[in-house]
């Protein structure tokens, strides 16, 4: 699950909102006896917390600095009933323009220890994985998370997703996943009990792992990594900064949430995209960059008006419409859709990838004429 209860269309009543953002700090400070009453927030926009820059404001907002307090701000949320979402470096998601009827808990939760003798490095599910987790294994000259250099992620949020990438250089021979190096967890479960599971647990697969489809929250992890000459993970880590560099739009000035779309085994999203010659195609101020078919930019942060929640979402729609209709595959969203969106209009209805008798987006026996026709051009 993504961590979010169905909050209710539109917006709240003032006086609900209020009621909510004081029962929550109530019982925030109980089980945060030093808690300074002004750290919880309200109506904080949370665009310049995600990677996009888009999204409207939530009701609640809090910043846990420990996994305690990250476990007590769940925990807080869960007991007064009010819908909640834990945010990590808001890099696989997009956030609605009406923003999140709830509570907001951005996870800055971000101690680490490591341990070159065992190899074992523990990180609270708030480290950011590129620089602050990799430089210290680097510093400890340990490896197995140098391949994942220049990717925006927390722990919390590799895990989730399985953090992958094309690694070492320089052949760059397959897809390497976080799951390799993950050793174990401690999560906080639905019940309020923290618990330590192993690897196994994760289920790990494709951008896919257990929490997508449980209430746990990951706390920490402990990961095994090995002894390794510090100048050669070096080597690693800027050869895979710079072929990012080559292929991705930088978040700066073209900020976007990775890619927008699931692979499709054996096709690939973008590639489906790019035969229809999407690229550059723009609604509003979101548009297909011209450096890869399956990332959306935000243009308008470099110059006019930024993008909304609502261009995205159209323009996710268009290309789906496109693809399908010239390639005859249905492209799924890999990007989280948080909060609340407003009135979208006509967009293609939720589960459309599946139905009709296709699967994981491709048509029932396959689809390989328009494919191999879209090879050709
Ligand atoms: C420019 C760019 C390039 C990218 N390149 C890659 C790439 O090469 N490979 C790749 O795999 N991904 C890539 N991504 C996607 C993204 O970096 C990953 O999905 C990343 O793991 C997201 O982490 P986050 O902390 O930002 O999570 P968020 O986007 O904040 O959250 C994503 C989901 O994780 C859940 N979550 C967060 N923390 C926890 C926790 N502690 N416990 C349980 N659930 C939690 C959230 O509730 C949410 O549902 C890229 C994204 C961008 C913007």
């Amino acid at each position: 699950m993504a961590f979010v209860t169905p909050a209710p269309d539109g917006a709240l009543a003032p006086a609900e909102r209020d009621r909510r953002e004081d029962a929550f700090r109530d019982v925030l400070a109980r089980r945060l006896t030093d808690l300074d009453p002004s750290r919880v927030r309200s109506d904080v926009p949370l665009g310049p917390f995600t990677t996009f820059q888009i999204g409207g404001p939530a009701d609640v907002f809090f910043e846990a600095h420990s996994a305690d307090e990250l476990a007590a701000a769940v925990t807080a949320a869960r007991e007064v009933g009010v819908p909640f979402f834990v945010l990590g470096l808001g890099a696989n998601i997009l956030v609605g323009d009406l923003g999140f009827r709830g509570v907001v808990v951005r996870n800055r939760a971000a101690h680490v220890q490591t341990d070159r003798a065992s190899g074992r490095v523990w990180a609270e599910s708030g480290a950011v994985v590129w620089p602050d987790l990799i430089e210290a294994t680097l510093d400890a000259g340990l490896s197995g998370l140098e391949h994942y250099a220049g990717i925006p992620s927390t722990v919390g949020g590799a895990l989730w997703q399985n953090l992958h990438f094309l690694s070492p250089p320089p052949e760059r021979e397959r897809t390497m996943f976080i799951e390799e190096v993950v050793a174990s967890a401690e999560l906080l479960g639905a019940d309020g009990q923290r618990r330590t599971v192993d690897r196994e647990w994760f289920d790990f697969g494709y951008d896919y792992s257990t929490l997508h489809v449980t209430d746990d929250l990951v706390l920490s992890a402990t990961f095994q990594l090995e002894p390794k000459d510090p100048a050669r993970l070096r080597e690693i880590v800027e050869a895979n900064l710079e072929w990012r560099g080559a292929r991705h739009p930088p978040l700066d000035t073209e900020p976007s949430a990775g890619s927008i779309f699931k692979k499709i085994d054996g096709v690939g999203a973008g590639r489906l995209a790019d035969w229809c010659g999407l690229k550059g195609t723009r609604i509003g101020g979101a548009m297909v960059t011209q450096r890869h078919a399956n990332i959306l930019i935000n243009a308008g942060v470099a110059g006019g008006q930024s993008a909304t929640a609502r261009d995205v979402r159209h323009l996710i729609g268009y290309i789906q419409e496109t693809v399908e209709r010239e390639q005859g595959y249905r492209l799924s969203t890999e990007v989280g859709m948080i909060g609340d969106f407003g009135d979208l209009g006509r967009l293609p209805e939720a589960g459309w990838e599946e139905a009709d008798g296709f699967t994981g987006g491709v048509p029932p026996g396959g689809h390989p004429e328009a494919h191999r026709d879209a090879e050709r051009r």
